[in-house]
């Protein structure tokens, strides 16, 4: 992965005004990725604000005579008629709004929405994400004109805001923040309090009448410029910081006096000499470096990362939204804060966020103070408060649906910096869904499409059994930042996690604080414990988005990552040390507490029942034991897709020695002796299934594997003279018999209905159970739809053979019983060829079920067990876009799936289509399905409800594009 890092701009030359290229300085050579610091991180999550009580302040030009400011009259506006690449917004005209989110990213979208609608926003100009794209594609160069519509509409901002950029009687400074079409929140880079030097932090000092709030301002900057644009470590900066508050005795920032920041900020340029790097002074300068900063993090490996974790392809870049800083940090009137119009945990219809008292974005995060929470403003600036509630009302009502607000106070006066669709728990999606609903805010229809698949999997992941039992192994309790329950081993690093993980063991990650580089290690971790942070610190927001049990800013827990150990009320906890974390109240335990599986009651089975309503799609299950019949149904199966029978097989010893002693029979007398003892297993586990299904369908599959599967490994003598003794056969027998059913190639050998065409008698014993058990269970009062299921057939000759088979025994055993089951005989579609075939095969099928592992290993030649080898770098090069034994490739299997349905039903209009491979509960797959006309899919009863959703989305979707 290449990683793009900003070399430091040695000796920034003069501003490149003129149009043409305006190239971006060398990248630097392969090395370590820039670490981004809490500062800038928070900084995107909560950008400050403005440009002060100068808002209101008349505006007095007063240019540097050294050069020429362009006016928006001398730019060249021939190009941006061309492509418009710089979209303004502000309190006189926005230029973008909320459909615009592809090119404008989220943020920029949203903040010219914001304008339009007349909340008052910091004015500012977002420069698109096709333009990312076009400066990565020109080797880092902004296209021709670019720059120049950003000076244009830089003048629009400086009007509004009567100052300037540069001009020290009345500076402007700005935030220069990253935002793409999908939030990425922390990923990418952000600078504060971009336009200051030393003419204008004077400036400014004059202007605002505050010399200490404008030397504040100028050392923040450069230590986020420095991190974010010219590659020097934040924490240089830092002890500097820790250096200067030792000398003045003091453990607060805010105790430094203005003397204090100024001398700081000399030691800070100091920082940059040392390190032989020069801060621009110029601030056009400064702002051209940064905005190349910003598209650069679109490219950097915490973003890259993050991108694949979440899915998110097919995104052009990032736009840059170049904006006026509104200032929290003005005194005790000013803040900043982050909020969400309902809590984004529970789904709770009440104002849920954090505020910081005379602060800034970084302030935050950084874990220097902690918030307050969001009730507090309710008290200190009640008028700032009541503007708050009144907006965000109006953003949702505005949005229709949950909002989450960044906000800067200045001097009393409330600066909307940014609103999104919040991200949200799996149970805050639904109740947030039903609730808007029930307030006459969005439709049923609407209500379904907001709850994302992967939400309802967060739901059905497992909650501790029993809250009481484990009181008494409590060690502490932090912030319920993500709820849910998480059991797992400490780990204290994102690597460790990851290799912890990758070798099967559960992890909880415990560190101080996490930061965007830690993204892959949270991901593999069961649940996430930092001893720092708020609710909405980047730990809690990611794991939220995840859906992963999180608990933040505990107080008692001390974390030693280093020594790899965390302390917590006398308690010790190191690494390997199992720990239970409840992400809903926040309580770290002790040991490894029981789970339980969850359930699909209150909102979430009112919101069900809406997706049920609207769905076309039939959702069955795969499904092998009675257990998971049950808890299938439960999820709302609607009858079993898939039996694989010979799962049955393992299920005790017993078993498994019979269907051995089939195996290496060497007469059909001993092979029919072994398959007369394997009968009662399988018709107790199939009369099992059928009742625990009370009359839905159930698919049971004739064996399918390969023989030799069930058979010991030749180096395991002891069992192979076991199965020598119980068959009455010599070792050598056995031996000859496991060579004799190896395979160069088995998943293309001698499986499926390969086996019950040689072996007549086990289709055949088959068959009889499966009847027997459904005959006892219509016996006993029972319902039953039972259908027998040919795997891996390639010509209608196949089928036929079995099919012929199946309904002889069918017959038979009804016959002995004088009882008629309901039944019907139909195929897997899972080899190309009977997709290709499908029209003569129908004529014996009654059902088709589409197995779509043995399909699209058939259909790539890819081998389904072998793939992991090569499939990494397939999806690193584009060859891929995804793993298609995950997702169905559309435009290959699918083809084939659409093309064996159009001839199946060409030939019986009536014929029953399904698909049971892995791919049929994952949500694109189900869509699509959807638009081909199955009647069903089939998937793990983990998946069901999931798969429910994605066929009723699938449903409202087409409906609509219908009208
Ligand atoms: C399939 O091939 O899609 C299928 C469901 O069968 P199996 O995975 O058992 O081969
Ligand atoms: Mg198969």
């Amino acid at each position: 992965m290449q990683k793009h890092l900003l070399h430091s701009p040695a000796g920034c030359g003069s501003l490149p005004l003129a149009a043409g290229k305006v190239v971006a300085p060398p990248l630097r050579a392969q090395g370590p990725v820039r670490r981004k610091t809490a500062a800038a991180r928070s900084a995107e999550q909560q950008p400050g604000a403005l440009s002060s009580g100068l808002l209101n302040k008349q505006f007095q030009p007063k240019l540097r005579t050294d050069r020429v400011i362009p006016s928006a009259a001398t730019v060249d506006t021939a190009t941006m008629v061309q492509s418009q690449r710089v979209y303004t917004f502000g309190k006189t005209k926005s230029q973008g709004d909320a459909s615009m989110k592809q090119l404008l990213g989220g943020k920029g979208a949203n903040l010219a929405e914001m304008s339009r609608i007349g909340l008052s926003v910091p004015p500012g100009l977002t420069i698109t994400t096709d333009t990312c794209a076009e400066f990565h594609e020109n080797g880092r160069t902004l296209p021709d004109g670019c720059w120049e519509e950003v000076l244009a509409g830089l003048r629009t901002v400086e009007a509004e805001m009567g100052c300037r950029l540069g001009d020290a009687s009345a500076p402007l400074l700005l935030s220069v923040r990253s935002g793409a079409a999908v939030s990425m929140p922390g990923m990418m880079d952000t600078v504060l309090n971009l336009g200051l030097n030393d003419t204008c932090a004077a400036g400014l000092a004059k202007r605002s009448g505050d010399e200490r709030f404008a030397y504040d301002a100028y050392r923040r900057f450069l230590d986020m410029y420095g991190d974010v644009v010219m590659g020097i470590p934040h924490h240089l900066f830092e002890d500097q910081l820790e250096r200067l508050k030792a000398e003045r005795r003091v453990s607060e920032d805010t105790a430094l006096t203005a003397a204090d920041l100024k001398l700081l900020v000399g030691r800070y340029k100091e920082v940059y000499k040392s390190l032989g790097k020069i801060f621009p002074e110029d601030p056009y300068e400064q702002l051209r470096l940064a905005i190349y900063a910003v598209f650069d993090s679109w490219q950097s490996e915490r973003a890259d990362v993050y991108r694949s974790v979440n899915g998110i392809t097919g995104l052009k870049g990032t736009a840059v939204n170049v904006q006026a800083m509104a200032f929290g940090n003005m005194g005790l009137t000013s803040g900043t804060g982050v909020c969400f119009t309902r809590n984004p945990s529970t789904g709770e219809r009440k104002l849920y966020g954090e505020y910081l008292i005379n602060a800034q974005g970084e302030d935050v995060v950084a874990g220097i103070r902690t918030p307050e929470p969001i009730e507090t403003l309710a008290r200190t600036l009640p008028g700032a408060y009541q503007q708050l509630i009144d907006n965000c009302a109006l953003l949702e009502k505005h949005y229709k649906d949950m909002q989450d607000i960044e906000f800067t106070v200045q001097e009393g006066k409330l600066y909307m910096l940014q609103c999104r669709s919040g991200k949200r728990t799996g149970a805050a999606a639904v109740r947030i869904a039903v609730e808007l609903v029930d307030e006459g805010l969005v439709d049923i229809d609407t209500a379904v499409m907001m709850v994302e698949p992967g939400h309802l999997d967060q739901l059905l992941h497992p909650q501790f059994a029993d809250e009481d039992a484990y009181k008494g192994d409590v060690l502490g309790t932090g912030l319920p930042a993500s709820p849910g329950a998480a059991v797992g081993q400490a780990v204290f690093s994102a690597e460790d996690a990851e290799a912890w993980k990758s070798s099967g063991l559960p992890v909880v990650l415990v560190r101080r604080e996490t930061s965007p580089e830690d993204v892959k290690g949270m991901y593999s971790a069961e649940g996430v414990l930092c001893q720092l942070g708020g609710m909405t610190s980047h730990a809690a927001v990611v794991a939220r988005g995840w859906g992963k049990p999180c608990i933040t800013g505990c107080p008692d827990l001390q974390v030693d990552e280093h020594n790899k150990i965390a302390r917590i009320n006398g308690h010790e906890i190191r690494q390997g040390d199992f720990i239970s974390l409840n992400g809903s109240t926040g309580e770290i335990i002790r040991g490894k507490q029981p789970l339980a599986p969850p359930e699909l009651a209150g909102d979430l089975g009112k919101f069900m029942s809406w997706v049920d309503a609207r769905r076309r799609l039939g959702v069955l299950t795969n499904a092998d034991t009675p257990e998971d019949a049950e808890e299938a149904r439960k999820f709302g199966a609607e009858g079993i897709g898939l039996c694989r029978t010979e799962h049955m097989f393992f299920a005790s010893e017993e078993r498994i020695a019979t269907v051995r002693r089939m195996i290496v029979a060497q007469t059909k007398e001993a092979r029919l002796k072994a398959l007369a003892d394997l009968l009662p297993f399988q018709r107790e586990d199939f009369e099992g299934i059928l009742k625990a299904m009370s009359g839905l369908p159930v698919t049971i599959r004739l064996l399918d594997p390969p023989l030799h599967e069930f058979l010991p490994d030749g180096e395991m003598t002891d069992v192979c003279e076991a199965l020598a003794r119980d068959a009455g056969i010599s070792v050598d027998e056995v031996y000859s018999t496991i060579e004799k059913l190896q395979e160069v190639n088995p998943m293309l050998g001698f499986r499926g209905c390969r086996l019950g065409i040689t072996y007549p008698e086990i289709t055949e014993m088959q068959v009889r159970a499966m009847f027997e058990a459904a005959v006892r269970v219509q016996q006993s009062g029972g319902a039953v739809q039972l259908d027998v299921m040919v795997p891996l057939v390639g010509t209608a000759a196949e089928l036929k053979n079995q099919e012929q088979l199946v309904r002889r025994v069918a017959e038979q055993v009804m016959k002995e019983a004088g009882v008629r089951v309901p039944h019907r005989v139909g195929t897997m579609i899972e080899v190309p060829r009977a997709a290709l075939q499908a029209g003569s095969i129908a004529k014996t099928a009654e059902f088709f079920s589409f197995g779509t592992n043995d399909l699209t290993q058939m259909t790539f030649g890819y081998s389904r067990d072998d793939i992991g080898k090569f499939l990494p770098s397939y999806l690193e090069n584009g060859i891929l876009p995804y793993d298609p034994f995950q997702v169905l490739d559309q435009e290959g299997v699918g083809e084939l799936i659409k093309f064996a349905v159009e001839r199946g039903r060409a030939t019986r209009p009536n014929l029953k289509i399904g698909i049971c491979g892995e791919q049929g509960g994952e949500p694109k797959t189900v869509a699509f399905l959807h638009e081909v006309g199955l009647d069903y899919v089939s998937c793990s009863p983990f998946r069901v409800p999931i798969a429910r959703l994605a066929a009723a989305q699938a449903a409202v979707r087409s409906a609509k594009s219908k009208k």
